[in-house]
């Protein structure tokens, strides 16, 4: 056991897999949990998500030992400023935001000085939401980014780096402007790509919904995947991690401006190179141990 009394804020794809991933690991004594509407609060207790649903942010967060905020990143800063006043000293209070600068500007200012702010992120999703949506083995071998600020307990900081390995998850620490462009590249543009590709293929009319559904192969079928996502929670992504995805998108339009030219002048040198310097990226990250050669990039489809 990790932590005497866990607190889960927001009882998403996010949560429900932590709560999965605590029990599995005996990591908490307890763990108490809130949603905001009462909807979302009676599917967890019909399917025993948390070991205590509460009615307030408030009653979920008395006592606990660490509280993690588990909401769409643009209302961060307004829960943090509601479980304020309740929050155990000594606890220690975290986030799983996909976004860390903006996150850290709006939750650390009501936090009191006697907790730890450990800010973290763990680099695993679906595209699926909701308190139905997790399973235990979401974290299992993907990396968690610990995010601490200066200044930070150490050994707060290396108790919640333990609970989320207990989790199945690997963890490092990263500063959070580094953390914001890393993901800005790794999987924000991504997303950005994958909703405009989506788009396109709807615009065009000539090819039609059913033959879009008919032949789309693994690779667009992973786009319409990608662009099946939560639409507040990347809505809220981008709008909080504006610089460094406008940085990426601006270097992505450059070469894909590059790669159409190389297309129109008959450049197939350019493209070959271009081809064989991403092939070896993905060859680094199978070798890594991110991925796998298996189909379905051995992934377990849920849900
Ligand atoms: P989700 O499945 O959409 O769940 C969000 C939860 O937050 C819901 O339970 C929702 O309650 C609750 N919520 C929303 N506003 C709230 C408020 N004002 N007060 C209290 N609860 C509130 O989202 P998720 O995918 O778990 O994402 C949660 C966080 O994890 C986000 O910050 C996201 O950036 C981050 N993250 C997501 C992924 C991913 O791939 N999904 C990966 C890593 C990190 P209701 O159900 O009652 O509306």
């Amino acid at each position: 056991m990790i932590y005497g009394r866990v607190a889960l804020i927001g009882l998403g794809l996010i949560a429900s897999s932590m709560f999965w991933a605590i029990k599995r690991g005996g990591l908490a004594g307890e763990v108490t949990g809130y949603a905001r509407s009462a909807e979302t609060r009676a599917i967890a207790r019909e399917i025993g998500l948390c070991d205590r649903v509460c009615d307030s942010a408030e009653e979920a967060c008395e006592e606990a030992d660490l509280v993690v905020l588990c909401v769409p990143v643009g209302v961060m800063g307004a829960v943090a400023a509601q479980i304020a006043p309740v929050l155990k000293p000594g606890a220690t209070v975290s986030d799983v935001g996909s976004v860390k600068r903006e996150v850290i500007r709006a939750v650390a200012p009501h936090l009191p000085p006697n907790v730890h702010f450990v800010p973290a992120h763990p680099l695993a999703g679906t595209e699926h939401s909701g308190p139905r949506s997790g399973f235990a083995e979401l974290f299992d071998n993907r990396f968690c980014l610990i995010v601490p600020q200066e200044g930070t307990d150490r050994a707060a900081v290396e108790q919640l780096a333990a609970f989320w390995q207990g989790m199945g998850a690997q963890t490092e620490e990263m500063d959070a402007d580094h953390h914001d462009l890393v993901l800005a590249v790794t999987s924000h543009a991504r997303h950005l790509i994958a909703y405009t590709m989506v788009g396109v293929a709807d615009d065009l009319r000539r090819v039609t919904d059913s033959e879009v559904i008919k032949f789309s192969a693994a690779g667009f079928r992973d786009f319409t995947r990608i662009a099946a996502s939560d639409p507040t929670m990347w809505r809220d992504v981008f709008l909080n991690n504006k610089d460094a995805t406008l940085e990426i998108l601006g270097r992505f339009t450059e070469e894909l401006f590059a790669l159409q030219r190389a297309i129109r002048t008959g450049d197939g040198q350019h493209l070959h190179d271009y081809f064989t310097r991403t092939r070896a990226i993905r060859r680094g990250i199978i070798e890594a141990g991110q991925d796998t050669d298996a189909p379905d990039f051995g992934r377990v489809k849920k849900g």
